[in-house]
């Protein structure tokens, strides 16, 4: 089969693309295309179709053709043709290291780190495939009660621009595995490794309309989709406001959502912490995909007694941590995204300077080229928690200090957030730690380590950061409903006891 993507990585350019849907590559509706750029460099390096509703009513009806029969195909079938692709991910994985990079931001080091462990993705969804059922009940009387897992039929898979590959297996291989058909709408920054994947998908042999992807504008091509009567589960992983507004679309029609939205995690340091551990820990927190990350450890809760000592490592630290060009080989971190993301950053380090003290950078990166969208890891120190830079979410390299010295008081702001996604605590006294675990409202905690995704361990948020789980046994729920059978075992309706006699 030609390859209808391909990356040209000196031009840094991929050309025209085409998306996916029922099994062929297609313009849009509308005929209508858009610009792909790379935040490196502000330059344009493809021509994406911009689909809207005609697009997403087209690949919705291809999905929904294909339910019933993906539904009863064999399940150790489905886990083959998973297992299928995460070969072929691995066998492509250099190209779509390189597409990830040029399109995201991710550093090409970083690129090839995310796509190398995709494959554990697939292997881990594919397990399921033939593993999950339901279960038998006991009920009074001769009767055989059981129940049937079984899939919800056609679900959209709303993805964000920060991990598009990561984010958009997450949830597509369990939703396949389990026997639902999907649509997906990557973000409009970032839509070049999903088409590159959609094309191994159809190299997989998965059938025509299984997988399908439109690609566009969220108002445009994402809203339609949620909005789909035909679209019995949403998983939608961005923003908090559009996640209410995808949750309220789906309302309509009844269907199921998984939401993964914002976060503004506390990263709390315990006066005995390993400080050098805790430190390093803190600059991946923030400066991970520089701060797009929605677990991003954005408010650091400091011990007072440990301030000083600790603040001097972290700038030191900082110093040597080179912000830069996504194929420069000593890139720890790249660009933000885009020009909006940009602007928005750069607004929350002009409050922060009004809110608080400017520890560290706040400007531009030296050397990094004029076109891209670099913004220096960012500190401010003496930031209360009612602060707008510790209770929004920026999605940039910025910390927001703040001192702590009464552990009472120090759960109660952790806590006093609308989000709730997850937290850090280093901390040697492991009384301590495992009692902040307890009671602190997040979806996820890490102790003395910082966070590394795995599809074996559930990973969502509590409060407004979202609602149900991905990943591990938990993201079963996510794509599967269950049917009560019955089964009277006494050959004849009236002879059972409970019956004779009965009244209407
Ligand atoms: P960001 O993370 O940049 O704030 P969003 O949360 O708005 O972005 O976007 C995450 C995903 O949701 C993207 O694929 C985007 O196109 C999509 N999206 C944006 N607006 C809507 C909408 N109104 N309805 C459905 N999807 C949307």
């Amino acid at each position: 089969m030609p390859q209808l993507l391909t990356v040209d990585t000196d031009a840094r350019t991929v050309g025209n693309v085409q998306m996916f849907v029922g099994g062929e590559w297609v313009a849009a509706a509308s005929g209508e295309t858009f610009a792909a750029v790379d935040p490196s460099t502000g330059e344009t390096i493809a021509q994406v179709p911009r689909g809207g509703e005609a697009d997403i009513d087209r690949a919705v009806a291809a999905a929904k053709a294909m339910a019933v029969e993906w539904q009863f195909t064999d399940a150790v079938a489905r886990a083959a043709l998973l297992r299928t692709l995460g070969g072929l991910i691995a066998a492509n994985a250099e190209e779509l290291a390189h597409l990830e990079a040029m399109d995201s931001g991710h550093y090409l080091a970083k690129a090839r780190e995310l796509i190398g462990a995709l494959p554990l993705w697939l292997d881990y969804f594919a397990g399921l495939a033939d593993k999950v059922g339901g279960r038998t009940i006991e009920v009074p009387g001769n009767k055989l009660d059981f129940t049937l897992l079984e899939p919800l039929g056609v679900t959209a898979h709303i993805v964000p621009w920060n991990y598009p590959l990561l984010i958009l297996a997450r949830s597509t291989a369990p939703a396949l595995a389990l026997g639902n058909t999907c649509v997906i709408k990557p973000a409009e920054q970032t839509s070049l490794s999903t088409l590159r994947y959609a094309e191994l998908v159809q190299e997989a042999g998965f059938p025509d309309g299984v997988f399908n992807v439109v690609t566009g504008f969220g108002p445009e091509a994402g809203a339609p989709l949620a909005a789909h009567p035909d679209v019995m589960g949403i998983t939608f992983t961005g923003s908090v406001e559009t996640g209410k507004a995808v949750a309220k679309l789906a309302a309509d029609h009844v269907a199921q959502v998984n939401l993964e939205l914002g976060g503004k995690s506390p990263m709390i340091i315990f006066p005995d912490a390993e400080l050098d551990d805790a430190v390093e820990a803190t600059v991946q927190g923030f400066c991970s995909h520089a701060g797009q990350v929605c677990v991003a450890g954005s408010r650091l809760f400091l011990h007072s007694d440990i301030q000083d000592a600790f603040l001097e490592k972290l700038v030191e630290r900082l110093k040597t941590a080179a912000v830069g060009d996504i194929y420069d080989d000593s890139t720890q971190m790249g660009p933000l995204v885009s020009e909006e993301a940009l602007e928005r950053v750069t607004k929350y380090i002009e409050i922060g300077k009004l809110e608080a003290n400017l520890l560290y950078g706040g400007g531009k990166p030296q050397g990094t080229a004029d076109g891209g969208y670099y913004v220096e890891p960012t500190v401010f120190t003496d930031v209360s928690n009612t602060d707008r830079i510790a209770q929004e979410e920026i999605f940039g390299p910025v910390l927001s200090v703040i001192p702590w010295s009464d552990e009472g008081d120090l759960l109660t702001q952790c806590n006093d957030s609308d989000f709730g996604l997850f937290a850090v605590v280093f901390c040697q006294n492991i009384t301590k730690a495992l009692n902040m675990a307890k009671r602190l409202q997040v979806g996820g905690v890490m102790i003395n380590d910082w966070f590394g995704e795995l599809p074996m361990s559930p990973h969502g948020g509590y409060k407004q950061s979202g609602t149900g789980r991905e990943e591990g046994l938990e993201t079963v729920h996510g794509y599967t409903q269950v049917k009560h059978v019955s089964v009277n075992l006494d050959g004849s309706l009236r002879a059972g006891s409970d019956w004779s006699g009965a009244p209407l």
